[in-house]
């Protein structure tokens, strides 16, 4: 079986390193940029590893990552964000992040009454038990429920962390995606860790894997700009090369990107319900410091302008030379309704908040600052977890080809939608072909 794999970001990879595992396959990634990886592309500069997209990994002990650990033998290492340096900021006042039980002891951002209420709430999480899973929003639980308005400001906000988007986006987030995002979550042992080293611990093991079948290959620089199907095989067409044939098409990119590729085909109707799909967006701010300015906490969230910042070197120490410091700030987006001219003043503010918070914890980081880097605009995840969106299948009716990636269906949230997607397809098209050896 030839399968292509369009698209070398974690999806199409995983994708790539499982299918390629099998003796009965041959095939090809292609990547229209000179690297892998995709928005979990990572690279050097002036000795800070940074990514393009942040490589934090969400209860790790109950994560895809387990699995592909397992079955591909991946070697890698974590670490834990230790949960005692996690702070909330609410006006202008530090608290410690009400994040297990012993936090929601110690922290102010709940009165005594509210915290019981609280650890009832994650009780009932745990249990399956909590009403937040009959309710279509977050939004309509909150408008039933009758927590005071701190638990309610306290539940927007974790849903505005954890799905990396605006307040008014988390009250649109479905009951039952957060019910079973944190019941996975508050069962973890380690609910927020690093993969030392970065997302490239990761891609170029995965790399290796597909490379060590030498009938698969790695095509960099090379999008492709059309597939048409004749004769029962699939002819792609890349800015390289033409009348390149195959077996299977895997699309492991964007929703936005897979609509764009599919305009002129067969398919393009079937892909219509998707096309309105919209991404998240996030203003990212990392600076790598020459030296360690200050170390208050490791992770500081802004309630009030929902913006946080990563001590990300506090934890994965692999990603600043020694004695310096990386920090990333993150800043939740919501310009939807807003002007080209509005969207401009809006951004500009969010990068003058982040500095301002910078400035408070982070006092003479603009002196030692060796690395800056600011993505106005990273998309986060290619479809916006709400109720209005809908993630794409593995295979929709009528169409012959296999979708991965952050935007289709698959477990968790974020990376780990891309890795268990990729992994689920792979799996699919082995077992549809008996060539299945996990
Ligand atoms: C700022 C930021 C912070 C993040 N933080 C986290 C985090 O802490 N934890 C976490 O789990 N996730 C995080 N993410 C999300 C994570 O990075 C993404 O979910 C994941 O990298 C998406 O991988 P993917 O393979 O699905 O898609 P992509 O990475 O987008 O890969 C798609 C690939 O397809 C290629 N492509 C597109 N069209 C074509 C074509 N026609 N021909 C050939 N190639 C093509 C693209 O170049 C790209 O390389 C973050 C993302 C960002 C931006």
């Amino acid at each position: 079986m030839k399968i292509a794999i369009i698209g070398g970001g974690l999806a199409g990879l995983t994708a790539a390193a499982y299918l390629s595992n099998s003796p009965d396959t041959e095939g090809t990634v292609f990547e229209r940029s000179p690297q892998i990886g995709g928005r979990a592309f990572t690279y050097e500069k002036s000795g800070f590893t940074l990514n393009y997209g942040a490589h934090a990994v969400y209860g790790i002990d109950r994560h895809t990552l387990q699995n592909m650990e397992n079955e591909l033998g991946l070697q890698f290492q974590s670490r834990q964000v230790d949960k005692r340096k996690v702070v909330y900021a609410k006006r202008e006042s530090l608290t410690p992040a009400p994040l297990d039980f012993v936090n929601i002891v110690k922290t102010e951002v709940l009165t005594g009454m509210e915290k019981v209420r609280f650890i009832t709430e994650i009780a009932a999480i745990i249990g399956h038990l909590h009403q937040l899973k009959k309710h279509r929003t977050l939004g309509e639980y909150l408008e039933h429920s009758q927590a005071s308005q701190d638990v309610k400001e306290l539940w927007e906000h974790l849903v505005c962390s954890n799905f990396f988007i605006s307040p008014e986006d988390a009250r649109q987030v479905s009951g039952e995606a957060i019910a079973s995002y944190y019941h996975n979550l508050f069962l973890s042992g380690r609910p927020v860790s690093y993969i030392l080293g970065s997302w490239s611990t990761i891609t170029n093991q995965l790399r290796s894997k597909v490379e060590a079948n030498e009938k698969w290959s790695i095509a960099l620089k090379e999008p492709v700009e059309s597939i048409r199907k004749e004769n029962g095989k699939y002819i792609l067409k890349t800015k390289t090369r033409e009348d390149l044939e195959f077996d299977q098409v895997v699309l492991a990119m964007p929703v936005q990107q897979v609509t764009k590729l599919l305009e002129t085909t067969p398919w393009n109707q079937a892909i219509e319900p998707y096309k309105n799909n919209t991404a998240n967006e996030v203003l990212v701010y990392d600076i790598g410091l020459s030296k360690i300015v200050s170390r208050p906490f490791h992770y500081i969230s802004d309630m009030d302008n929902k913006l946080f910042i990563s001590d990300v070197s506090a934890t994965d120490h692999t990603v600043a030379p020694s004695g310096g410091q990386l920090l990333q700030g993150i800043a939740y987006l919501n310009d939807d309704a807003l002007s080209d001219d509005e969207k401009k003043q809006y951004l500009e503010s969010k990068v003058q908040q982040m500095e301002k918070l910078f400035d408070t914890y982070y006092p003479g980081w603009r002196e030692v600052t060796e690395v800056k880097r600011m993505s106005k605009k990273a998309m986060v995840s290619s479809v916006k977890n709400i109720v209005t969106n809908r993630l794409l299948p593995h295979q929709l009716p009528d169409v012959p080809l296999y979708f991965c990636g952050d935007g289709c269906e698959g477990k968790g949230e974020l990376a780990e939608r891309s890795f268990s997607s990729g992994r689920a397809v792979a799996k699919l098209l082995l077992s549809r072909t008996g060539t299945l050896t996990h």
